[in-house]
């Protein structure tokens, strides 16, 4: 239940008739939903693989074979063998297991409408749009293209095409390394936080890069601008991630100095700033397991995430950074039922939901894809 709970709107998906899920909610109790689940898994057996990202809900986490952030499941998605994987997450990260699976298997999302805002932010004609502002600019054969993982596979078929690759929180450190060996500028998309963030990290100036709004005229920068700046930022970002601010932190650290402030990168760079430490999901999932006993946190990621480790790790004392539930509403749209569907849809041999990403495509974003993995 979301009652009571404060939901950061991060959700633009208007619900198709043809995407929305079949099983009505009186056919089936929660209970039998769940029984049904766990004989179609029984039923199939190694057939189907399970894959939950960590900010998914403990309901759906409960069945997964694997759980992990988005590198990770990437890289498990490749050494999958099973005919269909369903995939518990957005629908950016459907396309990127489908694309690191074999032609004969088949990645499924639960609910088509799960996707990713922040991947919303930037589309191909607008990347294209504004690669030829920068080329009236700059060389771009000296202009490095880098995606976070978040994007649509349009997006990293322009990275892979472009001599570029694709990174996660948890790898942008080496993959903006290597691009500025590559190049003397980088175009980063879309987020903008988790671009500023690692670049002030690699020790690289705020002065030093801009940021790229494709809805304002010329992306509100002139060309001078685009011809000194080292680093180009999309001006997309994660509402989850954004929503958490200075002032929390200031708050926490009033009443207690010794809660340790751990936010993940897509937070902006003031929180980035002020937060006593920063990184991916795996950081953040390592970090407290590593803790000291007794030890205190404010953590600034996804609630789903924050409640699981507060329940998991009862010797430290966890709490959400922001007093709001910062809940990713797309990735909630994935409930048991819409698994159950998926799974009985495989059981009567009419799989639905298949993300399949055109050949067209999957030649340059697998190679943007493939520097990625090679890069880390
Ligand atoms: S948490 Fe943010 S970046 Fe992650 S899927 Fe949700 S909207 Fe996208």
């Amino acid at each position: 239940m979301v009652t009571g709970t404060l939901l950061i709107m991060l959700d633009f998906y208007e619900l198709k008739d043809d995407h929305l899920p079949k099983i009505q909610d009186k056919e089936l109790s929660d209970e039998q939903v769940l029984l049904e689940i766990n004989a179609l898994r029984a039923k199939l057996g190694d057939r189907v693989a399970l894959l939950g990202h960590h900010y998914q809900q403990d309901d759906i986490i409960a069945f997964a074979d694997y759980t992990g952030d988005s590198l990770q499941l990437a890289r498990e998605a490749a050494k999958l063998k099973a005919e269909y994987i369903i995939f518990c997450g957005v629908h950016f990260m459907a396309e990127t297991a489908d694309m690191l699976t074999a032609d004969n298997q088949n990645v499924i999302l639960p609910d088509m409408n799960a996707g990713c805002s922040m991947a919303d932010m930037a589309n191909r004609s607008e990347i294209d749009r504004a690669w030829k502002s920068i080329s009236k600019a700059a060389n771009t054969d000296t202009v490095i293209p880098i995606t976070y993982i978040n994007c649509d596979a349009k997006l990293k078929d322009f990275v892979g095409a472009n001599g570029g690759a694709i990174c996660t929180s948890s790898n942008a450190k080496q993959v903006i390394s290597w691009a500025l060996e590559q190049g003397e500028k980088l175009l980063f998309f879309p987020d903008q936080h988790l671009g500023r963030n690692t670049c002030v990290e690699l020790g690289i100036s705020l002065d030093e890069m801009i940021v790229y709004n494709p809805n304002l005229q010329n992306g509100g920068v002139t060309a001078d601008q685009i011809k000194e700046a080292k680093v180009i930022l999309w001006y997309g970002f994660c509402s989850v991630h954004q929503g958490f601010t200075v002032d929390q932190i200031k708050e926490i650290k009033a009443k207690e100095p010794e809660r340790t402030i751990l936010i993940h990168p897509e937070c902006s760079y003031e929180v980035y700033s002020a937060a006593d430490m920063s990184g991916s999901t795996s950081f953040i999932l390592n970090t407290i397991k590593d803790a000291p006993k007794g030890s205190k946190w404010a953590i600034g990621t996804e609630i789903n995430l924050v409640n699981r480790l507060a329940a998991q790790f009862t010797d430290l004392d966890i709490l959400s950074l922001s007093p709001y539930q910062c809940l990713c509403t797309t990735m909630y749209r994935v409930r048991p039922r819409w698994l159950l569907e998926s799974l009985r849809s495989i059981d009567n041999n009419t799989p639905t939901n298949i993300i399949k990403v055109p050949a067209a495509i999957k030649e340059n974003a697998l190679k943007a894809l493939d520097r990625m993995l090679n890069i880390c």
